[in-house]
């Protein structure tokens, strides 16, 4: 491994300040997946900036009734505390979806969100990965891996977006609070943050170089209470999605009022279902309107032999989470 520096400042500007100087710094929080790139020679940076002691771990409800979630907050802690719990059940979930107890003790949220994928090409550094090496050319696209994006990917990269707390958030219409170098904060909706991959699959965000998550915030969003969080993978726990499904409504009686849905395991970012979403505003609440709902996001899926089981298995997923959710008092 390639010798680093590491620094641990007490303020957001100095951290900024120490990242945005320096072409070859990162910030690193709970460590979970910036320390297994550092390992496998993935990111050789030559500053650590820590930014854990920074004042960025509190929850706290808005005046607006929203809730703001600081940048450095464990997984662990978010997913326990009562007001996301209840509120924003599909964002515990996801979070309680994710890894292991361990791990989840030491992620933060914006470490979780800004992760990077686990397309075992990306993590293998004897295989071609435009991700990876910008021009190497995309393994797996030419080898049809089972793992690959059924949407959104491109001849350059087809690697699934690994973060189950990102589908929750842009099921719910979070905003992510950003500070750069000069002092100025940005608000980016969840749903923008995340490049597909085009021809620069090295940008997995919009962010710049520099540019520090401070918070996410979640609007006050009463069908939020009725939500919910789905994952199929592997196994029960401890694996990536091979599909997922975020999903809340709003009922008016037997009827859709509105819904929310966003897919994980699908597709390079995490997918905001709106074609599906337009499907079920105003429908019957019932199963074959959620399955018009599901074909409809997936008409423009691109499939190969190894990664068609995905389009079915989320289908699936999406009815029986919705009819549950609908079941419910
Ligand atoms: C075995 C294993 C299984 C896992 N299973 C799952 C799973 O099922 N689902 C899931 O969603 N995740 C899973 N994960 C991923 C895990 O959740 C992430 O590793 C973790 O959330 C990253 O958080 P961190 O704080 O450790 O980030 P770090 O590793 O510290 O950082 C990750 C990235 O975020 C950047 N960063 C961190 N904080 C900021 C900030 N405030 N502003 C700007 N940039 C920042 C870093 O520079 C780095 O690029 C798994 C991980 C492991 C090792």
């Amino acid at each position: 491994m390639k010798p680093f520096r590491y620094e641990r400042p007490a303020t957001v500007r100095e951290a900024v300040a120490l990242v945005a100087g320096d072409p070859g710094a990162v910030f690193v929080a709970g460590g979970t997946n910036l320390f297994d790139h550092l390992k496998l020679g993935i990111v050789r940076p030559c500053l650590l900036v820590d930014v854990t002691g920074l004042p960025l771990s509190g929850v706290e409800v808005l005046p607006d009734g929203g809730i703001r979630m600081g940048a450095t907050v464990r997984n662990a802690d978010l997913a326990a505390h009562p007001e996301v719990r209840e509120r924003y059940p599909v964002v515990s979930q996801a979070l309680l979806a994710g890894a292991s107890p361990q791990l989840r003790n030491m992620a933060t949220l914006a470490g979780n969100l800004l992760q990077r994928t686990r397309c075992p090409y990306f993590l293998n550094p004897d295989t071609r990965c435009n991700k990876r090496r910008p021009g190497s050319g995309c393994a797996a696209v030419e080898e049809h891996s089972e793992h690959t994006a059924v949407l959104g990917a491109s001849e350059s990269c087809a690697a699934v977006h690994p973060s189950d707390l990102a589908v929750a958030l842009c099921a719910v219409d979070a905003t992510v609070c950003v500070q750069d170098g000069t002092g100025t904060t940005r608000r980016i909706p969840v749903t923008s943050l995340y490049r597909l991959p085009g021809h620069r699959p090295e940008l997995d965000t919009v962010l710049e170089h520099g540019e520090l998550i401070t918070a996410v915030e979640l609007p006050a969003l009463p069908m939020a209470a009725r939500s919910r969080y789905r994952k199929v993978g592997d196994r029960a726990s401890f694996s990536f999605a091979l599909v997922s499904v975020a999903v809340a409504v709003d009922l008016d009686g037997d009827r859709v009022r509105d819904a929310r849905i966003a897919f994980g395991g699908l597709a390079t970012t995490p997918w905001r279902a709106r074609r599906a979403e337009a499907v079920l505003r105003g429908a019957p609440a019932t199963a074959d309107r959620f399955a018009a709902a599901a074909i409809e996001e997936l008409a423009t899926a691109r499939t190969v032999r190894a990664n068609a089981y995905k389009v079915p298995l989320v289908c699936d997923t999406l009815v029986a989470t919705l009819r549950d959710l609908c079941e419910e008092g």
